[in-house]
């Protein structure tokens, strides 16, 4: 992947940047020296067993953690630091969770609406058309007048992605996207996500989908207990493991 240069003209090669980053809570010690780097339309798969830290890695990426040391960038611009509108840098983050957390009394339509007034600032109008648009791309044009309560637990996952995505994020992050649905949703949330891939998306996604990692993932980490264990191509990480706990973790799987 080529190199990019961000408005200061300072050399960066990845869109997303983790380096160094510590994290604690109390005494337990979370992540113990992450680094990290996603290139621009990479999709990047963090596998781990539970509590190995990887929803603590998102949530430092847009600062709903705070890392005890370290540093995030994107396209080379730090997240934090003297001078920084976190609220700007954040902007350039999106971020879809298991728990789709969509407003119950506003349609599929009024809830991507509402972030583009609310973040973007910008006028009713604009906002419905732009918000039309993003429903289109995961397919739900069609659906745009209804309620979380009338859609299905994908289709809401799919609303929360197009909100994401309407606020035209650098990077986007997802944290078990397809992990509270039910077997028979997950296919059509993975469908879109691969859409959004197609269309040059940079995504870091942590998940447990197999499959889904092996066909469309241009990378595979391994995490566990705070730290990378090995990283690479899914072929290599999935059909020829260096660690013994990669591989351990995997044969969980088969
Ligand atoms: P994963 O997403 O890989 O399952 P997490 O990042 O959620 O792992 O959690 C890693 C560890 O950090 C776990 O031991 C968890 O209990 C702990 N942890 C996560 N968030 C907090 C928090 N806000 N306060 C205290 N401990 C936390
Ligand atoms: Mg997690």
């Amino acid at each position: 992947m080529a190199s990019t240069y961000n408005e200061k003209g300072t050399p960066s090669s990845a869109t997303l940047s983790v380096r160094a980053l510590h994290k604690s809570f109390g005494v337990l010690p979370v992540l113990k020296g992450i680094d990290l780097h996603v290139q621009r339309s990479e999709m990047v798969f963090v596998l781990g067993p539970s509590g190995s830290g990887k929803s603590t890695m998102l949530r430092c990426c847009n600062l709903l953690e705070e890392p005890d040391s370290g540093a995030i960038l994107i396209e080379g611009d730090k997240l934090t630091g003297p001078g920084v509108d976190l609220n700007k840098m954040r902007q350039r983050i999106g971020m879809v969770f298991q728990s789709f957390n969509l407003y119950p009394h506003l349609s599929a339509l009024g809830n991507v609406t509402l972030a583009l007034r609310r973040v973007l600032k910008m006028p009713r109008e604009q906002a419905e058309s732009e918000a039309i648009a993003a429903l289109t791309k995961v397919g739900l044009s069609n659906r745009a007048g209804h309620f979380p309560s009338q859609l299905s637990g994908g289709q809401q996952q799919r609303v929360a992605i197009a909100r994401a995505l309407a606020l035209k994020p650098t990077v986007m992050l997802f944290d078990e996207p397809t992990s509270a649905l039910d077997p028979e949703l997950v296919g059509d949330v993975l469908d879109v996500m691969r859409d959004v891939k197609e269309q040059g998306m940079t995504m870091l996604v942590v998940s447990h989908e197999m499959k889904f990692a092996r066909d469309a993932a241009d990378r595979v980490v391994f995490m566990d207990g705070g730290v990378i264990v090995e990283q690479g191509p899914p072929e290599q990480i999935f059909g020829a493991p260096t660690q013994e706990r990669t591989r351990t973790f995997l044969s969980r799987f088969h």
